[in-house]
């Protein structure tokens, strides 16, 4: 799946939600991230983010590999 990272912090940008073809992007506290078991990995959302926080699971930096369990909990919260 793919993960959102930190540089989503505060973006106002959703362009990644209206291209995402499975609406896997929900609303975190301050930044949005992606459901990882309802991504299909089409990969449509990482070149239009504006701040390029979306990430591969297997390619996130290793000062933001938290996000992914972030990704997933606040994901499957609603
Ligand atoms: Fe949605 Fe595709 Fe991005 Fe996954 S990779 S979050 S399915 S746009």
């Amino acid at each position: 799946a793919y993960v959102v990272a930190d540089p989503c912090i505060k973006c106002k940008y959703t362009d990644c939600v209206e291209v995402c073809p499975v609406n896997c992007f929900y609303e975190g506290a301050n930044f949005l991230v992606i459901h990882p078991d309802e991504c299909i990995d089409c990969g449509a959302c990482e070149p239009v983010c504006p701040t390029k926080a979306i990430f591969p699971e297997t390619e996130l930096p290793e000062q933001w590999k938290e996000y992914k369990a972030l990704n997933a909990d606040l994901s499957t919260k609603w």
